[in-house]
């Protein structure tokens, strides 16, 4: 059955144009379920061709927590991007697709029994570390394993945050690479992030400038390291322009050049930009309702069954149906499905009125959705579609 959106000239100027016209070909032409999250291939490998390619010899790895859809994942293995995991569920994924070992690095600081003893069966050799138990656990499941300590550096202006859970400071990353040495680790490098949905290219400065320190202080103590975990943090479009990633690469050789122009292993581990914006969740308005001065809006898709990422301050772009366009615009507060009051996405979405029962997308709705939600209260998990 056709289907009619209404797209706001503020969206069209930053959604990108052949993604969407897929999608909109796409349910043009078949009957989906509610909610859905559709892919768009060429858009992850277009995404693929770009990040890492402005910054001199650096080595992508998709960060699988971002979606680990098996499909998408086979994508990127064709691409030849290698992959940062976490967990044994992860590695047990990359299995399936027959990734080689040398090509999956963990830089989760902090590692489960089961996951270290999988990976060093499965000859995965490189982890992060930033404490001395971990160390101890390395080298008791993974002996002579290539390690890298995690620094802490500021997040400011990350819309996402992910300090201070990890990460530790100059004088403790160098007593923990020696320690890791004397244990018979290798202490090869740093690594640290600077917040997911990063939009301060300063951070990056800061962050470099830090490592460069580390770099000369290990020297100095007897350790050359070689390589450098830039993390990821790269932001993508959700209700605004954002820095390119041509424009922040540009900036973050131009660091690389002064700061480490010999070092040879520069890795990324991107996972929002890489497919964030390459997804575009399909959902469905289930009601309406005013209460006091607040004009509720109801869909199918929430919090707990996707859009997690909403209740630490990520806010998506709409675009609804257009059975009604003459309506005139005002504010709403849109909740997911489910029962909990909680279950609230956007408090303030400008926007004319749906008809209980349109369609409504969920914009840049790639990363971190699918692989958050549950099935709390009965509600079903969007299924991934990739075209
Ligand atoms: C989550 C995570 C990433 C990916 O971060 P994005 O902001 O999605 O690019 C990379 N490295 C580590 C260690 C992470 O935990």
């Amino acid at each position: 059955m056709p289907v009619n959106f209404k797209i706001d000239s503020s969206i069209a100027s930053f959604v990108d144009k052949s993604t969407l016209l897929k999608v909109l070909t796409c349910l043009d032409e078949s009957e989906i379920e509610t909610p859905c999250l559709i892919i768009d291939g060429d858009k992850v490998r277009r995404n693929a061709s770009v990040i890492g390619s402005n910054i001199k010899e650096c080595k992508v790895f998709y960060a699988v927590k971002a979606n680990p859809d098996l499909e998408i994942l086979r994508i990127l293995n064709n691409e030849g991007i290698g992959f940062e995991i976490a967990s044994g569920g992860e590695l047990q994924l990359l299995s399936e697709l027959g990734v080689e070992p040398d090509r999956i690095i963990s830089s989760n600081p902090v590692k489960t029994f089961n996951f270290l003893r999988y990976a060093g069966q499965y000859g995965v050799n490189r982890f992060s570390f930033d404490s001395y138990d971990e160390i101890d656990k390395i080298a008791e499941f993974i002996p002579g394993a290539k390690v890298y300590v995690r620094l802490a550096v500021p997040n400011d202006g990350s819309e996402w945050p992910l300090t201070n859970k990890f990460g530790v400071e100059l004088d403790d990353a160098l007593a923990l690479l020696l320690t890791a040495q004397k244990k018979g680790l290798v202490s090869e490098g740093v690594t640290f992030h600077v917040g997911s949905q990063c939009t301060n290219l300063y951070n990056w400065n800061i962050a470099l400038d830090k490592a460069k320190l580390l770099w000369s202080m290990s020297e100095t103590a007897g350790i050359k390291l070689n390589l450098l975990n830039l993390g990821g943090g790269y932001p993508i479009k959700y209700t605004k322009s954002v820095l390119s990633i041509q424009k922040i690469e540009r900036h973050i050789n131009v660091l690389l050049k002064d700061r480490f122009p010999d070092t040879k292993h520069i890795h990324l581990e991107p996972g929002r930009a890489m497919i964030g914006d390459a997804g575009i969740i399909v959902s469905r308005v289930t009601g309406k309702a005013k209460r006091g001065d607040e004009n509720w809006l109801y869909i199918d898709i929430g919090v707990f069954n996707g859009l997690m990422e909403s209740v630490g301050g990520i806010r998506y772009s709409y675009i609804f149906e257009a059975r009604n366009i003459e309506g005139k615009k005002r504010g709403w507060t849109l909740a997911g499905p489910s029962c909990d009051s909680f279950d609230v996405i956007d408090k303030n979405l400008i926007s004319v009125e749906p008809r209980v029962g349109d369609l409504v997308l969920i914009l840049s709705g790639g990363a971190y959705t699918t692989s958050y939600a549950s099935k709390f209260n009965g509600f079903s998990l969007p299924k991934t579609i990739v075209i």
